[in-house]
C-alpha cells in the first residue's frame, strides 16, 4: 500500500511543485494552499476552481486527513476550551483555545509540538509521561483548525489570531515541523498571522535558540526560566544540566541582539521554592540590560508534583520588586485550571476525560 501525501503540511512552493509533477501550472499549488488554509476546505473534492480531472488525479496521490475530536472540555469561564484530538496512528494530543474578549480581543490557540515530552520538568504533567514522537507540520496545523472550528460567529468565527507553542512537547526538539507550521500560519494567503502573534516557548535548548537567531523565523521567543540558580533549575528542569544558565542566558542575549526582538522569560512562582526576595534580585541581575520581558505565572497545580502556587498578593509583590530593579514584568493570566488546560497540565492521553 502506498501512503498518500498529506497536503496540509506542505508549503506553497511544495504544492506548486506537486501541481507541476501532476501536469498542471504552478499556480494550482497556491490555489490548493488557499483552499486548505484560508477557506478551511475539508477535502480535495470541494476545491471547485480546480479542474475536476486534476482533483481526481490529486486525490489518487494526496489527501487531507480529517480532524478527529475525541473529547472537548469547556472551562467554567466558557472562554477556555480544551480538545483531545485523535491522530492517524492512534496517538492523541491536547490543544487549548483561549478567547479574550476584554481589551485586546484575540483568540489564542495553544498548540502541542510533540506527543508527550522528553524534558521531564518536575512541575509538568506532559513531562511525566515521556516522549512518544514528534508531530508533523500537518498535525500542528490540524490543532489550529480544530480550535478555529470551536469559535462561534460572535467569537470571530473560525479566526485564530494568535498561536502559542506552549502545549505538549518541546518545540525546538521538533524544529523542522514547527517552523513549517509557523511559515504556513504566517503566509498571507493562508492564515495570515503576523510574527508578533506567534510565540514559541522553549525550556532552554541552547542550539535551537542559536538556530533561531541565525534563521530569524517569523515568531516571538519565550524561555521557561523558573529559577535563577543552577542548583534549583537542575531540580526543576533537568535540561539545565545540559544547558546551564551560563550558556542559556548568553544565548538569549545573542538572540535579542541579532534579531532585535525581545525575549520573554516565563517564571512560575512556586511557594517557598523560587519566590523569595533574593530570587527577584537574582532575576534582575541575570537579565540586566537585555531586551527582555518577564511573565510571572502563578503555578498551576499538577497532581504528584508536590508544588504549590503563591497567593495573588505575593505574586504582585514579586513583580513590583522586578520592576523596581528596572525589569519589564507582569503577571500572566493563567486560564483553564478547572479543565487541566493551563500551562504544564496537558497530557498526551487524557483517558480520564473520555
Ligand atoms: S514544561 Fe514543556 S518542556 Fe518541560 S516537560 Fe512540560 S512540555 Fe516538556
Amino acid at each position: 500500500m502506498t501512503t498518500r501525501i498529506d497536503l496540509r503540511g506542505l508549503l506553497p512552493q511544495e504544492l506548486e511543485e506537486l501541481a507541476v509533477r501532476l501536469g498542471e501550472a504552478p499556480y494550482r499549488g497556491r490555489q490548493i494552499f488557499r483552499w486548505m488554509h484560508a477557506r478551511r476546505a475539508k477535502g480535495i473534492e470541494v476545491m471547485s476552481d480546480l479542474p475536476r480531472a486534476f482533483r481526481e488525479r490529486l486525490a489518487l496521490v494526496a489527501e487531507l486527513p480529517p480532524v478527529r475530536v475525541l473529547n472537548r472540555l469547556v472551562a467554567a469561564d466558557g472562554l477556555t476550551r480544551k480538545l483531545l484530538l485523535g491522530l492517524g496512528d492512534g496517538n492523541s494530543i491536547e490543544c487549548v483555545l483561549m478567547i479574550y474578549k476584554d481589551g485586546r480581543r484575540r483568540n489564542t490557540a495553544c498548540l502541542s509540538s510533540q506527543v508527550g515530552c522528553a524534558m521531564g520538568c518536575s512541575f509538568c504533567a506532559t513531562g511525566q509521561g515521556g516522549l512518544q514522537r514528534n508531530l508533523t507540520a500537518s498535525e500542528i496545523i490540524l490543532q489550529a483548525l480544530a480550535l478555529g472550528a470551536e469559535l462561534a460567529e460572535g467569537e470571530g468565527g473560525n479566526r485564530i489570531s494568535n498561536i502559542v507553542f506552549m502545549g505538549m512537547g518541546e518545540p525546538l526538539n521538533n524544529y523542522e515541523a514547527v517552523m513549517k507550521g509557523v511559515r504556513i500560519f504566517e503566509d498571507p494567503s493562508g492564515w495570515g498571522i503576523s510574527h508578533r502573534r506567534i510565540t514559541l516557548s522553549t525550556c532552554g535548548i541552547v542550539p535551537g535558540i542559536e538556530r533561531l537567531a541565525r534563521e530569524k523565523p517569523p515568531l516571538e521567543l519565550a524561555v521557561s526560566l523558573h529559577a535563577v540558580t543552577n542548583e534549583l533549575r537542575d531540580k526543576l528542569m533537568p535540561i539545565n544540566r545540559r544547558y546551564p544558565l551560563e550558556e542559556l542566558i548568553p544565548a538569549c542575549r545573542r538572540y535579542a541582539e541579532i534579531t532585535g526582538r525581545r525575549v520573554t522569560f516565563e517564571y512560575a512562582l512556586i511557594a517557598g521554592v523560587n519566590d523569595r526576595r533574593e530570587d527577584a534580585r537574582g532575576l534582575s541581575r541575570l537579565l540586566r540590560d537585555m531586551l527582555a520581558f518577564v511573565n510571572i505565572i502563578p503555578l498551576n497545580p499538577v497532581a504528584g508534583s508536590g508544588f504549590k502556587g503563591v497567593p495573588p498578593a505575593a505574586a504582585r509583590a514579586f513583580v513590583a520588586l522586578l520592576q523596581e530593579a528596572g525589569l519589564e514584568a507582569a503577571i500572566r493570566d493563567s486560564r483553564g485550571q478547572d479543565i487541566a488546560a493551563a500551562c504544564g497540565q496537558l497530557r498526551f492521553a487524557s483517558r480520564e476525560v473520555l
